[in-house]
């Protein structure tokens, strides 16, 4: 293992009493009975280790059983359409992710003839796998030591050695690779790798860690100046942007609502969403000008608008930004015959749902409109 040359690290630790106190922790307390710590290989580690990306275990387990009983290996997610990836994945949020599951697994399976790569370096190189996520493949699936460190690792680790400044910072982030390098054992790889995830998620805990039967504690510094809660350190706060929108809900006479696809880029790519305006008066009639061509053509094939209504604003935040989204209710009273299903919109009915990727706003304005 790289020794610890970094000169802002504290140099009194045992590190390999700090894996073993880990490791002899898991073998008593570790979770060993995850859906995905059965029959493991690197699809599957890969899979789970996407989910988990900012999502709870718990919220993880029914989305990936239900996506190895689709896609049981590389090749039949790189065969599958991505709309069907996207349904799957439609809950879970951060659709860039799925999106590139579905890119990684076509090029492992066309020009890796369906073999993941068996290297951290090799890993990195395939979409949406970093530094870490090829680490935790590397070590669960092959079984060879690399060093992990996501939101749980960073946790434990600013914590026990009091490491100031936010992990999202660069300077913090090395230093924090430097000390999970140093700590990261030889053998018992997968262990150790699957033992620092669950102590960060079971015990080193954002609100209340479980200090008094916590393996490491001994020499954990937040818990020896009872300052558990300054670390990790929060990210300098920014004023978030609002960005207000008008989504389109258009019901048919048979009340399927027209729905169209996003485009690749962009925020919920790939998934099918209502028709956004950004109106220039508060008139709902001459909202209708704005919406898409293909919108209008059909609003307008009929004798009239049964109905038009505008619910209550709500919020949807992003990383980055909040959207603040309108819902305008256009009902009308024919189904229009010029719209036929394409490839980019389609007449959805909520009642007998087709298999669609839907956003999450998407999703709960379908169910309050039935
Ligand atoms: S002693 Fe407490 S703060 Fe320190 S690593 Fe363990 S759980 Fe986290």
């Amino acid at each position: 293992m790289p020794q610890n040359d970094n000169p802002t690290l504290p140099q009194k630790i045992s590190t390999p009493s700090f894996a073993q106190h880990v490791l002899h922790w898991f073998d008593d307390h570790g979770r060993k009975n995850l859906p995905w710590q059965h029959d493991i290989n690197a699809y599957r580690v890969w899979v789970s280790e996407i989910m988990l990306q900012q999502t709870q275990v718990t919220t993880v387990i029914p989305y990936f059983e239900t996506f190895m009983a689709n896609f049981p290996d590389v090749n039949a997610l790189a065969n599958a359409d991505i709309d069907e990836v996207l349904h799957l994945w439609t809950g879970l949020g951060y659709y860039a992710r799925a999106r590139n599951l579905y890119k990684a697994a076509q090029h492992v399976s066309t020009s890796l003839q369906g073999d993941f790569p068996t290297t951290v370096d090799g890993l990195v190189e395939l979409p949406g796998i970093g530094r870490s996520t090829a680490a935790a493949i590397v070590s669960i699936a092959f079984e060879q030591p690399a060093t992990i460190l996501d939101g749980n690792v960073k946790r434990v680790l600013t914590r026990h050695q009091c490491i100031e400044g936010w992990p999202g910072n660069t300077q913090t982030q090395n230093t924090l690779w430097d000390l999970a390098e140093t700590y990261t054992p030889n053998n018992r790889s997968r262990d150790y790798t699957q033992a620092m995830m669950d102590l960060g998620a079971t015990l080193c805990t954002r609100a209340k860690p479980q200090c008094t039967i916590c393996p490491v504690s001994a020499d954990c510094k937040s818990y020896a100046n009872n300052c558990q809660s300054d670390f990790p350190n929060k990210k300098p706060k920014k004023a978030m942007p609002k960005k207000h929108v008008h989504m389109l809900i258009t019901l048919n006479s048979e009340g399927s609502v027209y729905l169209e696809q996003r485009p690749d880029n962009g925020i919920w790519g790939g998934l099918y969403s209502f028709p956004e305006c950004t109106p220039a008066s508060a008139n709902l009639n001459d909202m209708l000008d704005t919406a898409p061509p293909v919108l209008r053509q059909a609003i307008h094939s009929g004798p009239s608008i049964q109905e038009i209504e505008q619910w209550s604003e709500f919020k949807h935040t992003f990383s980055h930004y909040h959207l603040m989204i309108t819902p305008v209710i256009i009902r009308l009273n024919h189904s229009p015959l010029t719209v036929s299903d394409s490839d980019q919109h389609t007449w959805f009915n909520p009642s007998a749902p087709s298999k669609l990727g839907l956003a999450a706003p998407v999703k709960k304005l379908l169910s309050k409109l039935t």
